[in-house]
């Protein structure tokens, strides 16, 4: 059949990717992408730059708003979706508008997590929006608590992030730890909660998260491995209990980062099948054929969702393909980036604890950037992460892309040349 509309709901990397794609691609029927934002913006400067205050919004949108005029993409901007009917290929907006098209691509992204943290009491006339772990509750723009997702959160934060300002991390992830080097960095004093020691060893390896999770302590960061059992809004900030101590502690702002929602209720509304985000084939399609879905809402069926960047913008790329018939992007091992401490950190492929199979090589000192680890299965690189060094995890993408051999004292000797181990020679 061919497509002559399609519409695209969700204006992050993803849905931007997917209209973009279309078009480099030779698309030409009609494209519409609704966005709940005005114009579409990139989300990782949230926690760094722009959190920073060194960045404004202009300089962090997608792409400006002439683009989309130039490619023939309607962008509704600052309008939400609020019903997909797929057998009619129709879009419902809140304003009560009904656009029609014959594929509809859900790239709706996800929703922070607010956990359900302990008894929550109220001493204040303010109750304390503490969630149920899914819904995001109605915060006043004073509220202390925050978490990190949008725009707005990343300016209310901010407002917050004064010299000496008391600020409570929860969760160490890849956006506690970013957030906590900014705040270190706009003077405020910081205490970074998690109950994992060390976060991220799933994502990075154990020696890796543990040297990162070093660095939070190294800039000044009070690092605790605890949870928080109740959180208490007070006329002056939030009084903060946690887990193993014998009295509550005053703070003046507290971030939630313990994760993301995929946001399915479109999907799951129109029945589509969705388990842990909207679940999808290798070609973005849903449940329903006429629907595809994208980025950080979507999960291939039996595999982990991503949330990175670049497998968004990828999945985008993907649906086009799809949409188009045309053969889709070339499959690649995952990869991601993050800022810390002035610290470049990138990782690519596999890098969960090593099994028995499984050798780690450190090329260079691990704690003394540039370095990189390596993850080898027998001679098969399947994981990498550098610190200051992306040419090695770039190198290693290629090895696990290309499925190249290598022997682990060539990977580990910081004079061989990478690009020599790739075309296969030792
Ligand atoms: C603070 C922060 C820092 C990050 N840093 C990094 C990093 O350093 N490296 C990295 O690899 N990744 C990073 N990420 C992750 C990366 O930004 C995400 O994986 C990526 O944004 C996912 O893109 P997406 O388009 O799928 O979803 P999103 O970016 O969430 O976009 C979805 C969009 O859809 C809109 N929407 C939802 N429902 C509707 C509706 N019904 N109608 C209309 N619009 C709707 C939302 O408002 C949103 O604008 C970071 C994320 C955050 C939040």
């Amino acid at each position: 059949m061919t497509v002559s509309s399609v519409l695209v709901v969700g204006g992050g990397i993803a849905g931007v990717s997917t209209v973009a794609s279309l078009r480099t691609n030779g698309y030409a029927g009609e494209l519409t992408l609704v966005s709940a934002d005005a114009v579409p913006y990139d989300r990782p400067p949230l926690s760094k730059a722009y959190l920073a205050g060194g960045r404004d919004l202009e300089s962090i949108v997608l792409q400006p708003s002439q683009w989309y005029a130039d490619q023939k993409i309607s962008l509704v901007g600052g309008a939400v979706a609020v019903a997909i009917r797929p057998d009619a290929g129709e879009v419902e907006l809140a304003d009560g508008r009904v656009l029609t098209a014959d594929k509809i691509v859900l790239a709706t992204g996800g929703r922070a997590i607010w956990p359900p943290i302990g008894e929550v009491r109220r001493d204040v006339s303010v109750g304390l929006p503490v969630g149920n772990g899914q819904d995001r509750p109605v915060v006043s723009d004073r509220s202390p608590i925050h978490v990190l997702r949008e725009v707005a959160d990343a300016d209310r934060l901010r407002t917050q992030l004064v010299p000496g300002a008391r600020l409570l991390i929860v969760g160490a992830g890849l956006i506690g730890a970013e957030v906590s080097s900014t705040a270190r960095g706009l003077g405020a004093e910081v205490v970074l909660v998690d109950p994992l020691d060390p976060p991220l060893a799933a994502a990075v390896g154990i020696e890796v998260a543990r040297w990162l999770h070093g660095l939070h302590a190294n800039h000044g960061v009070e690092v605790l491995t605890t949870t928080v059992e109740t959180l208490l809004e007070t006329r002056t900030g939030v009084a903060a209990q946690l887990r193993g101590e014998p009295v509550s502690r005053e703070f003046d702002a507290v971030l939630l980062a313990v994760g993301l929602v995929p946001e399915t209720g479109l999907a799951e509304a129109a029945r589509l099948d969705t388990s842990r985000g909207i679940l999808v084939d290798a070609g973005q399609v849903t449940s329903h054929p006429a629907v595809l879905a994208v980025g950080d809402c979507a999960r291939l069926r039996d595999h982990h969702r991503a949330e990175h960047w670049e497998a968004a913008q990828l999945d985008g790329a993907r649906a086009a393909a799809t949409i188009l018939e045309t053969e889709p992007p070339v499959a690649t091992a995952p990869w991601w980036w993050s800022d810390r401490y002035g610290l470049h950190v990138e990782g690519v492929g596999e890098m969960r604890s090593a099994d028995a199979e499984h050798i780690r090589v450190v090329r260079g000192t691990l704690g003394e950037p540039p370095f990189a680890v390596f993850t080898l299965r027998g001679e098969r690189v399947i994981g990498a992460v550098a610190v200051d060094d992306p040419n090695a995890v770039r190198a290693a993408r290629r090895m696990i892309d290309r499925g190249v051999d290598v022997r682990a004292s060539d990977l580990a000797d910081p004079e061989t040349d990478l690009r020599r181990l790739l075309r296969g020679s030792r």
